[in-house]
């Protein structure tokens, strides 16, 4: 089945009170991890790769191998560029094989990040590839993974710039900044919950909530109930897979590259599966 839009992975899970869990890849091991997590938990999946990855010299390969293992996928699989920061790179990511780009212009003025949003969801919708673009901005994307990161509350989304910002430029699903961040949390996360909900109740499109690692279960199962659709992963997964080769190398004095791999891709699909769990993610029904 199939490599499928982030709208087309996404259409039911506004009514069906939802999440779709999107996992970053940057390699072999955690595009693997990710696909035969959500194969054998028979839901649907967003993989996400990031600029790096479409830019390198090795980025045409790595893109052909990830595009062709999401099509041979049992599940409906979108492969979403995370993060871009031009309209060149959206425009790549799509040359590539994305069906689904981000464009963060969360930093511009609000004029100029309308502006390029709007071209990049001309182009995009042309190509048949959805867009993602974010209001308000969610801190910690600049480096700062496992340093820790706090929220500024001053760039939380308010509803009206989502509804005015969805209003301008057609995208098909705003990333929102709700107390979130990036990377590692400094100290103990506060989510503005109803926030999030009076966006949820007013915008007609998916939210999605960027910066998920790090929050606890509760904390997934809240963001949930007040209408996130789509949460990205990625910290806790990286550093689980580093501590468990950590363990098996200091537990062993002879291991082949193989082994590592193993352990490192088993521990990654274990926390996939276990989020694709506590986000409630569900088949789609049609
Ligand atoms: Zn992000």
């Amino acid at each position: 089945m199939p490599l499928v839009t982030m709208k087309e992975v996404l259409k039911e899970s506004i009514e069906g009170k939802y999440a779709v869990g999107a996992f970053d890849s940057l390699d072999r091991v955690f595009t693997e991890a990710i696909i035969n997590a959500a194969e054998k938990k028979g839901v649907p999946v967003i993989l996400m790769v990031v600029p790096p990855c479409i830019e390198g010299p090795d980025s045409e390969r790595f893109m052909e191998y990830v595009v062709t293992r999401c099509r041979e996928s049992s599940v409906p699989v979108a492969v979403h560029l995370d993060h871009s920061p031009s309209f060149e790179n959206c425009a790549r990511g799509i040359h590539l094989g994305c069906t689904s780009v981000m464009f963060d212009g969360s930093a511009l003025p609000y004029e100029e990040n309308v502006a390029i949003t709007k071209k990049v969801v001309e182009m995009a919708h042309a190509a048949g590839v959805t867009v993602e673009a974010e209001i308000g901005h969610v801190s910690g994307h600049e480096g700062n993974m496992l340093d820790g990161n706090i929220a500024d509350e001053s760039a939380f989304t308010t509803v009206e710039e989502a509804m005015q910002f969805y209003q301008d430029t057609q995208v098909d699903c705003l990333a929102v900044a709700i107390g979130t961040v990036h990377g590692v949390y400094k100290g103990e996360p506060h989510l503005d919950l109803d926030r999030l909900q009076a966006i949820r109740d007013e915008l007609p499109i998916p939210v999605v909530i960027h910066g998920g690692s790090g929050l606890k279960e509760k904390d997934y199962k809240e963001l949930v109930a007040h209408g996130a659709n789509k949460i990205n992963f990625f910290t806790t997964m990286t550093l689980a897979a580093s501590e468990a080769v950590r363990k098996l190398l200091a537990e062993h004095d002879k291991l082949t590259m193989t082994d590592i791999i193993e352990v490192g891709q088993k521990a990654a699909e274990d926390i996939v599966s276990e989020h694709i769990e506590i986000f409630g993610t569900k088949p789609l029904t049609k």
